[in-house]
């Protein structure tokens, strides 16, 4: 059976291949500094109080703000774009189960609140990411290592530049 995956899957395959690769394999070298926990840790002073949270898959565990909304808290929107995308991905994962809602992303530092909705052409690019996730996950050898600007934030740098050099992402 396939390998579920959750949020962590998507936000990692938006930022770097390689990375979403390692953290399948469960070489993890994060640390609490690291951006998607500081994600993980504004749950606690979350934004908007929410009502409940549901688990989907025992990956995904997504906010239930109220009757029509999920909502992602994050500290910045800097990755605005993988944001949306991992808040897609929970979108499409209720739809799945008969459970329609909309999204809704809180940035505390900015205090500004941008909505996501889970359109036909959406649903599209959503379900083609989730196939490219199972091709990356199911490689046998890591994606070959590329230099990013996002690198010098991430947990596997040291992991990364201490085995190989890696070249330049023209990109
Ligand atoms: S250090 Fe860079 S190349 Fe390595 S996993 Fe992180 S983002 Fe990817």
């Amino acid at each position: 059976m396939a390998e579920k995956i959750g949020g962590l899957h998507i936000q990692y395959y938006a930022v770097c291949k390689r990375k979403l690769w390692l953290y399948s394999k469960q070489i993890s070298f994060e640390t609490e500094h690291e951006r998607v926990i500081e994600g993980t840790l504004l749950h606690e002073n979350s934004y908007k109080r929410k009502d409940k949270e549901l688990m989907v898959d025992e990956y995904a565990k997504i906010d239930v703000l109220d009757s029509d909304y999920i909502q992602e808290t994050k500290l910045s929107s800097k990755m605005q774009k993988v944001d949306e995308l991992q808040l897609l991905y929970y979108l499409y994962l209720l739809k799945k189960r008969g459970i329609e809602k909309r999204g809704k992303i809180a940035y505390t530092k900015e205090k500004k609140v941008i909505e996501v909705t889970l359109d036909e052409e959406k649903e599209t690019m959503i379900k083609k990411t989730i196939a490219e996730v199972y091709k990356i996950i199911d490689q046998e050898y890591a994606p070959k290592l590329k230099k990013l600007s996002y690198c010098k934030s991430c947990a596997y740098y040291d992991f990364c530049f201490s085995i190989e050099d890696g070249e330049e992402d023209a990109t």
